[in-house]
């Protein structure tokens, strides 16, 4: 009996341009890698039935339930600055909209799934490695707190996949409230196709900013969220890598885990991904790129904000000019929850700013250290330069002091600022390097761990510790 999921899809209901209707191209055989019970029962689905042939069948692309209306969706982006007319889901396919039993409207999509007309020179295939980087990297996120897609099965296809090498194939399912980028809107713009671009932001606003009431104020909300976005993954030490106009979701959610990573030791120039070449997407210039996101998108919104361009430019440069003041009070509020302040007084950012020049000169780990104040540790030992840290240290506990609470309440209220927990790089690369060899033992213990970043839970302290010299894993790939 076919897989019934009452899919409810509003995007295949928009206009034919919107995308290219679209069967995933069968695998070989599919085997289950990853199922991600928790999202599964959110989204109100049967993880039994998930789990049997029909739904391993759905999950491979190898048939799609009735209900479904599979595609491609176009659209367009910025490239490391580049612009490119025409992307599009190369090796992705909406399967369709469920919506959750608490109401929330989620896309299934699959990851891997077969070349489509948006694939230029791509096999439309993804394999073992990005896949698992994508789910647990994504599912960490999640746990954090940080707005994101969501992984919720992998499935390996049988097949081989060449990249540098052959290597085995593999399909995520992705799940997330829309897969509407920047780049969707720049599409239809460049096509000066104004009733699509319109079209587009009614779909955009009933979906994600209901409160919006035209597109000059949806931009304002895109950039708020953006802002909002940024600054929580500045908090955490990640770094996107490749923050292009089509990577960039309008509803402010991380998309794109391709070659992302967290930080270890703290350095504000810290580049992972391999094609990043000039750093633009280094850690501490991701708000002025997600800045410069922000005005393609102003751009793209012009003809909607006002017949009058000059009008519609000073409006639409007004709102992507919030951008600092909002993302600045999110910056100082993710800091300062960091080091127990809830209240913001003068001096804080400067106190924050301190302590990170610190950790920048002394070399230390980015997650470690925090955590380390927040557990009342000592702290001094994450950094070289350790009487410098202790004035800095003696000033922290002084401004604590005035904060109201116990302090105990304080050292919670931390814990759940500083995981203990982030997927580093080089446990990744390990998790990939033991499926590769048909043990999935590794990537179920780390997905069992980061599912819960801020506990101390004794048994996952081998994960808290950062690569040795021979485990840092200095690039990432796209490996796509
Ligand atoms: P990304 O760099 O992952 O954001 O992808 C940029 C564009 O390349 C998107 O249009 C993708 O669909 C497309 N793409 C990436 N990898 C593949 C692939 N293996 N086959 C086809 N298209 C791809
Ligand atoms: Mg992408």
């Amino acid at each position: 009996m076919p897989l019934t999921i009452a899919f409810d899809n509003s995007y295949a209901a928009l206009p034919d341009r919107f995308y290219t209707r679209q069967a995933p191209v069968p695998v070989a055989s599919a085997e289950l890698l990853l199922l991600n019970h928790g999202l599964a029962a959110e989204l109100g689905l049967d993880a039994d039935e998930l789990q049997s042939p029909e739904g391993l069948a759905m999950l491979a692309g190898n048939s799609a339930p009735e209900e479904a209306a599979p595609l491609a969706q176009v659209y367009a982006g910025h490239q490391f600055g580049n612009w490119v007319p025409r992307l599009g889901d190369g090796r992705a396919l909406l399967l369709g909209e469920v919506v959750s039993p608490t109401g929330q409207r989620m896309d299934i999509q699959l990851k891997g799934s077969g070349q489509t007309p948006y694939s230029r020179m791509g096999d439309g295939r993804a394999w073992l490695g990005p896949v698992l980087r994508e789910y647990i990297v994504s599912e960490a996120m999640h746990a954090l707190g940080v707005p994101t897609t969501r992984a919720l099965a992998a499935v390996a296809t049988g097949e081989t996949v060449l990249r540098e090498a052959p290597f085995p194939g593999a399909v995520l399912t992705r799940v997330a409230p829309s897969h509407i980028r920047v780049g969707t809107f720049q599409y239809f713009a460049s096509q000066g196709d104004r009733d699509g671009l319109q079209t587009l932001t009614e779909h955009v606003m009933a979906r994600h900013y209901p409160a919006a009431e035209d597109a000059l104020d949806l931009l304002q909300q895109v950039v708020a969220a953006q802002a909002r976005l940024v600054a929580q993954w500045m908090g955490f030490g990640f770094i996107h890598g490749v923050m292009n106009t089509d990577n960039a979701h309008v509803a402010g959610i991380t998309i794109d885990y391709g070659p992302c990573a967290f930080m270890d030791r703290f350095d504000p120039g810290k580049v992972f991904s391999s094609i990043d070449r000039m750093g633009r997407y280094a850690y501490a210039r991701q708000p002025e790129m997600a800045v410069w996101n922000m005005a393609q998108l102003a751009t793209a919104l012009l003809p909607l904000i006002d017949a009058d361009q000059d009008v519609a430019i000073a409006k639409a440069t007004e709102a992507v000019h919030s951008f600092p003041k909002i993302y600045n009070a999110a910056w100082q509020e993710v800091h300062g929850a960091k080091l127990g302040l809830a209240t913001v007084q003068e001096g804080d950012d400067t106190l924050i700013h301190d302590l990170l020049l610190l950790m920048h000169e002394g070399q230390a780990d980015f997650t470690n250290t925090f955590r380390s104040l927040a557990e009342g540790g000592p702290t001094r030992d994450q950094v070289t330069n350790r009487a410098a840290f202790d004035d800095w240290h003696a000033r922290w506990q002084t401004r604590l002091k005035q904060e109201p609470g116990s302090d105990s309440a304080k050292q919670d209220r931390m814990q759940q600022a500083n995981p203990a927990l982030i997927p580093r790089n080089h446990r990744i690369e390990e998790a990939i390097t033991q499926a590769l060899s048909g043990n999935l033992e590794p990537s179920y213990r780390l997905i069992a761990a980061l599912s819960a970043p801020f506990a101390s839970d004794r048994q996952y302290d081998d994960l808290r510790a950062p690569p040795s010299e021979s485990e840092e894993v200095r690039q990432t790939f796209c490996g796509t």
